[in-house]
């Protein structure tokens, strides 16, 4: 299927309060403006070379959502240039984010990322640790936490819908509180796969790639993130 065709399909199954985010890491510029031309204003990058090269090359009104692991040493490159980190998932990581935003006068929004499998091979922080990043964040003057977001493991409907409800769980208890900096505002859960899954749990945000663009193809076994 041609990729407006894709974004006309995906985008009949979610609800107008959920906001779609086109995976567009690999694809080419003239492959984002096929999206772009729907309506779409929100793409999601995971490196950061790639991302400010595309940055460069594509329309100015574009929402850019950094998605993948953050290198401490790469944040200066991507300040004032995202509309959302997702990818907060190290007390060393606030620290440069607010360090690099603030020597630029600017204010990161970030989501906290959680790795709800407790995967290993995965970044995010585990759920007993997010009380010391959150009391980090509110000392922040250059970080707001926006909400969080969540890589799940690959499983079947109902593992997924597990992991999914326990963060929609963790969301809403943190959005009672009165944290300073902090506002549960974005849930980011559900990708291709899994995306009306976690719509169905309480994702507000969903990152999808290859439902449409197709198929992504990595040259020298480039990994993913
Ligand atoms: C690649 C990627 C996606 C999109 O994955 P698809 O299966 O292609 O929809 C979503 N989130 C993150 C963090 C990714 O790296």
């Amino acid at each position: 299927m041609a990729i407006v065709d894709n974004v006309v399909s995906v985008q009949k199954n979610i609800p107008s309060n959920v906001t779609l985010i086109a995976v567009s890491k690999t694809k080419s510029i003239e492959e984002m403006k096929e999206v772009y031309s729907t309506g779409i204003r929100d793409f999601g990058e995971n490196k950061v070379q790639e991302l400010t090269f595309k940055i460069g090359e594509f329309y100015d009104d574009v929402r850019w959502h950094f998605i993948g692991h953050l290198q401490r040493n790469k944040v200066k490159y991507i300040v004032g240039k995202v509309s959302l980190i997702h990818t907060l998932d190290s007390l060393r990581l606030l620290e440069e984010i607010e360090k690099q935003y603030k020597a630029s006068g600017l204010t990161a929004e970030v989501l906290i990322e959680i790795n709800i499998g407790r995967e290993e091979s995965k970044s995010g922080i585990y759920i007993e640790q997010i009380d010391e990043i959150i009391e980090a964040c509110e000392k922040c003057s250059n970080v707001k936490v926006k909400g969080l977001m969540a890589i799940i493991p690959k499983g079947n409907e109902a593992e997924c819908r597990e992991y999914f409800s326990r963060m929609k769980q963790l969301w809403d208890k943190l959005g009672q509180r009165n944290y300073e900096n902090i506002e549960m505002k974005y849930l980011s859960m559900g990708m291709t796969g899994d995306y009306e899954i976690a719509i169905s749990e309480g994702s507000n945000m969903v990152r999808v790639g290859e439902g449409i663009f197709g198929k992504r193809i990595y040259l020298n076994k480039q990994k993913e993130e």
